[in-house]
């Protein structure tokens, strides 16, 4: 039996598998289908803490998975299909094999929504992203115009972080009103650097041909009328999916999906935990998700030690 099993391999889950390993409780860590989660999808993460020239997320993460390793975390690969948190130990179902653990900490991580264009994903990460706080300062995104897609409080919040990096920011929205709350909308609105295109949807993300954002072609949805924007970056903020679906009915979920912390890193079943961007709608940032798993590991730790 295992003492502790850590669903995911991100900055969450391997900060856990450090903090487990070190107390000696051996872990297991199972990276699911991205092994090193988010991070390792990006070229260079210039504010976590401790590196003042930036670092490749790749490496970042790879540094992270060999600090668990030297404490004695398990690295595994696998894919959680299904959990039982109804028994106790807790029954955690990995490619069809069952692994029997006295605590689990869930950092499985989540999603961006995406507009489903082939022409973003080409060009993610050469211009189109869904991170303004992770990539807005990059040079390539200054004193040049912008677009942000959304009208949500995320887009609102992108639109007047993004004011700072571009010469313009265009917020693009399929509605004529913000879905924000009152205060986000009104300061997006007073910004006299954010000019929101309203009732428009973007159709394709320009210029494949050339490998960068250039631009973005738009429709009006009321009028039917096509334009095209010149732009240097498209942020895409359209919205977040937790991966907890296999955690439904097991977990108590907050209403979109998101895993409902109880108080520090506890969730609605006692030993098991959770931590990083499946809990967290609000900061979504490696350093915060890797503070998370600490969190947890600590609990996990101390309630392994209580329950024994
Ligand atoms: C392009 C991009 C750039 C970013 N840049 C920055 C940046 O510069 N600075 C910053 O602070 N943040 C940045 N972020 C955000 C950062 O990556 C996330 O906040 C962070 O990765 C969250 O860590 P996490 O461990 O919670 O989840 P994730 O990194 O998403 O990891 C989730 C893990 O869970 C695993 N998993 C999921 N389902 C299962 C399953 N069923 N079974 C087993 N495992 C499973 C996945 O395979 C993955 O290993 C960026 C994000 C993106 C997309």
């Amino acid at each position: 039996m295992e003492n502790v099993v850590i669903i995911g391999s991100g900055c969450a889950g391997l900060t856990a598998g450090i903090y487990t390993a070190r107390a000696n409780l051996n872990p297991l860590v199972l990276t699911g289908v991205a092994p090193g989660g988010l991070l390792t999808t990006t070229s260079i993460v210039e504010n976590y803490p401790g590196f003042p020239d930036g670092v490749d997320g790749y490496e970042l993460m790879t540094r992270l998975q060999k600090q668990a390793e030297k404490f004695g975390a398990r690295v595994k690969f696998g894919v959680v299909e299904s959990v039982d948190f109804t028994k106790n130990p807790f029954w955690v179902t990995v490619d069809g094999e069952l692994v029997v653990a006295r605590a689990v900490i869930i950092a499985s991580g989540a999603g961006h929504r995406h507009l489903g264009l082939e022409s973003e994903t080409l060009l993610e990460k050469k211009g189109v992203t869904y991170c303004a706080t992770c990539d807005g300062a990059l040079p390539v995104f200054r004193n040049k115009p912008l677009v942000v897609v959304g009208g949500g409080d995320s887009a609102c919040e992108e639109a007047l972080y993004l004011t700072r990096f571009g010469s313009v920011v265009y917020l693009i929205h399929r509605r004529d009103t913000l879905r924000a709350s009152k205060i986000m909308a009104e300061r997006v609105l007073a910004n006299p650097k954010i000019k929101p295109i309203w009732d428009s949807v973007v159709t394709d993300v320009l210029d494949v041909k050339q490998d960068k954002v250039t631009g973005v072609r738009l429709k009006n949805l009321k009028t039917g009328a096509e334009q095209t924007l010149d732009c240097a970056g498209v942020f895409v903020a359209i919205g977040h999916a937790p991966n907890t679906d296999i955690f439904k009915g097991q977990v108590e979920l907050g209403e979109h999906g998101y895993v409902t912390i109880k108080h520090g890193s506890s969730t609605s079943v006692p030993g098991v935990f959770v931590a990083g961007d499946c809990a967290d709608s609000v900061y979504r940032q490696a350093i915060t998700a890797a503070g998370m798993g600490c969190a947890a590991a600590i609990d996990a730790e101390r309630y392994l030690a209580s329950a024994s």
